[in-house]
């Protein structure tokens, strides 16, 4: 099977409560090569356009909040199956639902504030890569 890649996020609360690099053990133990990877923070323009597909939601304003509160981790991961298996990695949005060892079920406190992103497609997970990174930056 090809590799691809797929876009995480460690959200601010993941490194608030210091775990990069417990998260990152997961990530990396599970067969997932870091193609990219940066320690940034998102503006409230940046967090607005990253979730545009949830402008209308309830939980947006809340959202954009949160992700721009402090730092993130940006990375590009790579492995066969990469966006579908990164899903998997993490587990439901609701750490209430996370499956048993997932990085949401071991990490996150709650459904808004639930430590990690995963791109949903190969098509997002290109449109956020080129977000957060440029040509040069990617190994
Ligand atoms: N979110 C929230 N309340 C909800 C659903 C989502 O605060 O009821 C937040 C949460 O941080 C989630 C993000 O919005 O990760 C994006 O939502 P999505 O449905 O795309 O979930 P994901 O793809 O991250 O599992
Ligand atoms: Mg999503």
């Amino acid at each position: 099977m090809v590799k691809n890649k797929t876009f995480t996020m460690l959200k601010p609360d993941s490194v608030e409560n210091g775990n990069i690099g417990a998260i990152l053990e997961k990530i990396t133990t599970s067969g997932f090569r870091i193609v990219a990877m940066k320690l940034t923070q998102l503006t409230t323009a940046d967090a607005k356009a990253f979730y545009v597909v949830h402008k209308d939601r309830p939980f947006f304003d809340d959202l954009v909040e949160y992700m721009t509160r402090g730092p993130i981790v940006a990375a590009i991961l790579e492995k066969e199956n990469a966006v579908q298996d990164f899903r998997t990695l993490i587990g439901a949005t609701n750490p209430s639902e996370a499956a048993e060892g997932t990085i949401r079920n071991m990490f996150a406190e709650s459904i808004s504030q639930n430590a990690v992103h995963g791109s949903d497609s190969d098509n997002n997970a290109a449109i956020e890569s080129a977000f957060h990174f440029s040509e040069r930056e990617m190994f």
